[in-house]
């Protein structure tokens, strides 16, 4: 096979799952994540030489639970200058599971090409019976390689199937069809070198996005609301110099009265609130279950409370005047 016009995809790896490693084949939970090599990840992939020709980076060997802005500087920052390169056709990264949807949207916000950027990662170690890494690094790898994927932002694929960076979100803790697009559904699907897109991505990112990657992150954190949830946290992070505060509200965004009056207090400090819910899916409509006229406050809509913890970031890295109108767009 002249495999010399195939495309020519960039492989980062950064640790995770994906390339763990347990003493015992049947071991799926007690592993230590992180530790296999991106050649070896390659390796056990022969496929992925009749699909792409690979060019291979360990960026970190990280439990993706320790994930950091700064390596988000890092990441963002080497996808750009790869993507940018003729060379270079589109780009994977492999990640832990726990904490890829938020890589996976600050990417979607801060790459600045069309070309395809396709996270993937796995649910057991690479040691185990049944390891879903391999399929997936192959199939991500086939899903970068396709002109379809251009221009649809970041995409994930996993277990088969392709979804938008905005959306997804882990929902199982132990199973291999660990992620799910709630209420928005799987962008397409990639089985046996096919991949098929059956929707598209229509709120602005990577080119069109206004934010760019940082190196002076602002310090945001999420609080939840619970029966009896008092104000503590939110007076220890408004005394800890916090630049935003993300609710993950009881349904609808909803907040504790007690927590509602401390995030007042904090928004009057020039904290800013964004209203997220702990359900899981659903939207949180503005001046729905709280008065955010009245608080102050910014809803979230569909985003889930981490997703919105790297827009209100990045938004408030670049001086937005006016959150709303940026959760109301991304
Ligand atoms: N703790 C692992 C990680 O996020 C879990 C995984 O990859 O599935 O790195």
């Amino acid at each position: 096979m002249n495999t010399s016009s195939l495309p020519r995809i960039a492989v980062l790896a950064t640790g995770g799952t994906i390339a763990g490693s347990a003493g015992d084949a049947s071991k799926t939970a007690g592993y230590k994540a992180g530790v296999v090599g991106v050649d070896k990840l390659l390796d056990a992939v022969p496929a992925l030489g009749t699909v792409a020709r690979i060019h291979a980076e360990q960026i970190a060997s990280i439990d993706s639970k320790d994930m950091s802005v700064a390596l988000w500087t890092a990441l963002a920052s080497r996808v750009n200058e790869l993507l940018a390169q003729d060379d270079i056709d589109g780009v994977v990264v492999t990640h832990g599971t726990d904490t890829l949807e938020e890589t996976a949207y600050l990417l979607h916000l801060t790459v600045k090409h069309a070309k395809p950027v396709v996270l993937t990662a796995a649910m057991r170690p690479s040691t185990a019976l049944s390891a879903d890494g391999p399929l997936n690094l192959l199939n991500a790898v086939t899903v970068a390689a396709s002109k379809d994927a251009a221009g649809k932002g970041v995409l994930v694929a996993f277990n088969n199937q392709i979804h938008c960076a905005r959306d997804v979100t882990k929902t199982s803790t132990y199973a291999v069809d660990a992620f799910r697009s709630p209420e928005t559904g799987v962008l397409g699907f990639v089985q046996d070198g096919r991949v098929e897109f059956q929707r598209t991505v229509v709120r602005p990112h990577t080119a069109a996005s206004e934010f760019s990657v940082t190196d002076e992150w602002p310090m945001v954190e999420i609080v939840a609301s619970y029966a009896d949830a008092s104000r503590v946290m939110v007076d220890a992070l408004v005394a800890a110099g916090v630049r935003g505060i993300v609710v993950a509200g009881t349904g609808n965004g909803s907040m504790h009265a007690t927590l509602t009056q401390a995030l007042a207090d904090a928004v009057r400090q020039g904290v800013a609130v964004v209203r997220a819910s702990r359900v899981g899916s659903g939207h949180v409509m503005r001046n729905g279950a709280a008065n955010d006229d009245a608080l102050g406050s910014v809803s979230a809509g569909t985003l889930n409370a981490y997703k919105a913890r790297v827009l209100l970031m990045l938004a408030l890295a670049s001086g937005v005047g006016d959150l709303q109108r940026v959760f109301d767009a991304y």
